[in-house]
């Protein structure tokens, strides 16, 4: 079995190489946004689009004149796996279950925004369609793949091409396995490194525990376990929203592009990004602990889980004001849940645990003591009391009680714990300590 890992770390560039730097993800984005622009052209004269058609475009752009400035400036590696990233951004515009994921989301509409083509008609710019890059965005980045042709890392240090030299970084952590690529990020102003590794394991890994719990994920309480085990969401989370609505506010009132608006889009940008870290090493530290404890891990299945949820009223029992904010508050719980899930998921494969995802259906109203479903077993949001036996518990803990049986249930019918785990490992991220 073959174990993929992401070790991401702060890089240090010193002020010349900083310059390549801006250089290689500048040239990167630029390529990006051309490829683009003829991809809208190929697309309104019905072309296939796909990752051989869109390669072979960077040949042309390099030779006309106008982008001489590519020689010397950009990496020929980068600008392909960059233009690759493209083509499977189109794969996903083009892909059915895609939308159909979006619709179920129920975003508001947008007001459309079109795209000029060399011909004067325009294109509409559709959901899910690849968007051009701007320096604004606050992101950059460029993989080099085939990394032990042109790389090395030695200790804290990393060798780069294109006359980048050696670089430091803050190596808090040993990097196991073979580097497969690597990826240098620039986030807000700040320069990281991703290594994605490959570990090849002889054998299957054991799980210590015997352990199984079932998690019922929520909004109040991010986490209930079935052995009574309760995870809050994060505090600081809250304060932030607070600070980056209020900058956000600021920011529409200023000539869109002028000095103070970028200055504004710079904070708003880092903000982003120090929510999101938050996030993540929360997460982080919340699924390490679950998955060192329990072989057998049940959650429900988040595909379904989103829409019944809120459906249920979790999300609209929140207080008042609440309409405003849901769309916020939903978008951010979407995706710590999904984030969640998934590192629990090859947090286990590491492991050798198991994660079942069960089908969400009735496990709020069903009571797990004597299993008579009705929807007045939830009188409240916090309280479960069975019509049927009587039995009175914490609605999320009845909740996640459901959950693991229902995993029980999974298992049996797939015949035992050796079935039902994906054979092929996911690469997956361990953010490192970047501060
Ligand atoms: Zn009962």
């Amino acid at each position: 079995m073959k174990i993929n890992k992401a070790y991401k770390f702060r890089l240090e560039p010193n002020v010349e190489q900083e310059v390549i730097l801006n250089n290689l993800v500048g040239s990167a984005r630029f390529v990006w946004n051309q490829i683009l622009a003829i991809s809208f052209e190929m697309f309104a004269q019905n072309k296939h689009i796909n990752a051989v058609n869109l390669v072979k475009k960077i040949t042309a752009l390099k030779k006309n004149p106008q982008f001489s400035f590519l020689d010397g400036n950009s990496n020929a590696v980068s600008l392909q796996q960059k233009v690759r990233d493209l083509a499977s951004a189109w794969g996903k515009f083009f892909n059915p279950k895609e939308h159909a994921r979006l619709k179920e989301k129920k975003r508001k509409p947008k007001k459309p925004k079109f795209f000029k083509l060399a011909d004067g008609t325009e294109v509409q710019l559709r959901p899910l369609m690849p968007r051009f890059k701007k320096k604004s965005d606050g992101y950059d980045s460029i993989r080099l793949v085939q990394f032990d042709k042109y790389c090395w890392v030695k200790g804290n240090k990393l060798k780069l091409p294109n006359g980048v030299g050696v670089i430091k970084f803050r190596k808090s952590q040993e990097i196991l396995g073979t580097i497969k690529n690597v990826t240098i990020s620039k986030v807000s102003g700040r320069w990281y490194v991703s290594f994605c590794t490959e570990t090849e394991l002889t054998e299957m890994p054991i799980h210590p525990s015997k352990s199984a719990i079932g998690v019922d994920l929520g909004v109040k309480k991010l986490i209930t376990t079935s052995n009574g085990q309760v995870f809050d969401p994060i505090n600081s989370f809250k304060t932030n929203q607070i600070k980056l609505a209020r900058l956000q506010r600021k920011q529409r009132k200023k000539v869109k592009f002028s000095q103070n608006w970028k200055k504004l889009n710079f904070k708003i940008n880092k903000l982003h990004h120090h929510i999101a870290n938050i996030r993540h090493d929360y997460l982080q530290k919340i699924t390490t602990t679950l998955s060192k404890n329990h072989a057998m891990i049940a959650v429900e299945d988040l595909k379904v889980a989103n829409m019944s949820k809120s459906a249920s009223g979790t999300i609209e029992n929140q207080g008042k004001n609440v309409k405003a904010k849901s769309g916020l508050n939903k978008s951010i719980l979407d995706q710590g849940w999904g984030m969640l899930v998934s590192m629990l998921e090859y947090k286990q494969q590491w492991r050798g645990g198991l994660l079942v995802k069960v089908d969400p259906k009735y496990t709020s109203q069903t009571c797990c003591e004597c299993g008579h479903v009705a929807k007045e077993n939830r009188q409240t949001q916090a309280k479960f009391e069975c019509v049927g036996c009587g039995y009175v518990a914490n609605a999320d803990l009845n909740a996640s009680r459901n959950i693991l049986s229902a995993g029980h249930a999974v298992l049996s019918v797939e015949g035992g714990c050796g079935k039902g785990r994906p054979k092929k490992q996911k690469a997956s991220e361990i953010r490192e300590e970047v501060a």
